[in-house]
C-alpha cells in the first residue's frame, strides 16, 4: 500500500485581499510573527526602520494598519539624558512664558507671572512706593495744615477782617431769611437781621434754622439793605463758612434789586475779596479722601443762626491758629468737637 506521506498544511493565514502589493489580514486571521506598531510597542521593539510587510484590517474602525515583522524589529533605545533632557526642556518652552521682571531671562509657569526672585524685588518695591506715598502725602497733609493755620492767625489778626453767614430758604434757588455780619478784630455784629425772603419758607428749610414765615413776616428786604451790607463789607476781608453756597444765595439777592441796581450790586459782589473757611478748615482738619482727590469738608456745627454761625467760624479760625501740628493732642481735641 502506498501512502504518499501528506503534510498536513499548517493553518496558513488567508489574506482577504490584496492592498498595495501587500496582503491585508483580518484580526486574528494574521500569520503568527506579524505585528502592529503599537504591538511592537507593547513588546518594547521599535518599527522604526521596518519595511511593512501586510495589513491588518481593524474592522471595527475601518482601518488598515500597517503589520512588521517581529523578528526584525530592534529593541526601543532608552533615551539618552541629553536626549531626555532636550525633549524636557522643548516641552517646557512650549508651556512656560517669560517673566514679567524687567530684565530677567527666566522662564515660569503661565499662571505665575514673574519668578520668585522677581515676585520678591516687586513685592518690596511695591512695599517701598506705597511707603513713599504715604509720606509724601503726611508730607502734604502736615503742611496744608500749617499753611490753613497760619492762615487763621492771619485773618484773625487781620482789622479788617469780617465773617458773613445767612439763613436761607433752601439749598438751590434759594433765599436769605437771616444774614449776619461779623467785625472779627472788634468782635461786633455790623448787621444782624431776619429778613423777608419774598416767598414761603420751605419746612424743610425751617427744620434746620428754626425759621418760619411769621418769623420774617414783618423783617425787612435785603433789598432795603443793601447799603447797609455795602457799607459792612466794602474794603473788607471777608470770610464765609462754605463761600460758595453763601455768595451764591447773595447774588440771588442782588438778581431781583429792581433795575440798575442789579448789575451793579452783581459788579460790588464780584469783586469782593472772599475766602472760604470751610476749605481751609477742611485743609487744616485734612481728612483727605482718595477718592475725590480733596480734603473732605467738615460740618460748621454752629447753632444754625446767622449770628451765632460767625462767632462759630471764629471759634474755628482760633482752633486751627493754635495746632498747626497734626497729631498734636490738642488737634485731637478740637476734632472731637466737630466730628
Ligand atoms: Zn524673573
Amino acid at each position: 500500500m502506498e501512502t504518499m506521506p501528506e503534510e498536513m498544511p499548517a493553518a496558513v493565514a488567508v489574506p482577504e485581499r490584496y492592498l498595495d502589493g501587500r496582503p491585508v489580514y483580518r484580526a486574528r486571521t494574521a500569520p503568527e510573527g506579524l505585528a502592529t506598531r503599537s504591538q511592537l510597542r507593547a513588546q518594547g521593539l521599535s518599527a522604526a526602520g521596518l519595511t511593512p510587510v501586510a495589513w491588518l484590517h481593524l474592522m471595527l474602525h475601518h482601518q488598515y494598519v500597517h503589520l512588521y515583522e517581529v523578528s526584525a524589529a530592534r529593541p526601543v533605545r532608552p533615551l539618552t539624558a541629553r536626549q531626555r533632557e532636550v525633549l524636557e526642556h522643548g516641552r517646557w518652552i512650549q508651556r512656560s512664558v517669560p517673566c514679567r521682571g524687567a530684565g530677567c531671562a527666566t522662564r515660569v509657569e503661565r499662571w505665575e507671572v514673574r519668578c520668585d526672585p522677581c515676585a520678591a524685588a516687586k513685592r518690596v518695591a511695591d512695599y517701598r512706593r506705597e511707603q513713599e506715598a504715604e509720606a509724601a502725602l503726611s508730607e502734604q497733609l502736615d503742611s496744608d495744615r500749617a499753611a490753613a493755620a497760619r492762615w487763621a492767625a492771619e485773618v484773625l489778626a487781620d482789622p479788617d477782617a469780617t465773617i458773613l453767614d445767612t439763613e436761607t430758604t433752601g439749598l438751590y434757588d434759594a433765599y436769605a431769611v437771616q444774614l449776619a455780619v461779623l467785625d472779627v478784630p472788634g468782635d461786633r455784629l455790623l448787621l444782624d437781621t431776619l429778613l423777608h425772603p419774598g416767598e414761603p419758607i420751605p419746612t424743610d428749610a425751617t427744620r434746620i434754622h428754626g425759621i418760619e414765615d411769621q418769623d420774617v413776616a414783618d423783617a425787612p428786604r435785603l433789598a432795603d439793605l443793601w447799603p447797609q451790607l455795602v457799607e459792612a463789607l466794602d474794603g473788607k476781608r471777608l470770610v464765609i463758612y462754605n463761600r460758595a453756597f453763601d455768595m451764591e444765595i447773595l447774588r440771588n439777592e442782588a438778581r431781583r434789586l429792581p433795575g440798575e441796581r442789579a448789575g451793579a450790586a452783581l459788579a460790588w459782589l464780584a469783586g469782593l475779596r472772599v475766602e472760604c473757611a470751610m476749605e481751609r478748615y477742611a485743609e487744616w482738619w485734612g481728612q483727605w479722601s482718595d477718592y475725590w482727590g480733596s480734603y473732605t469738608w467738615q460740618r460748621l456745627d454752629g447753632p444754625h443762626g446767622a449770628a451765632g454761625d460767625c462767632r462759630m467760624v471764629v471759634t474755628r479760625l482760633r482752633e486751627m491758629a493754635a495746632t498747626a501740628r497734626r497729631n498734636d493732642p490738642d488737634a485731637v481735641t478740637a476734632g472731637t468737637m466737630v466730628g
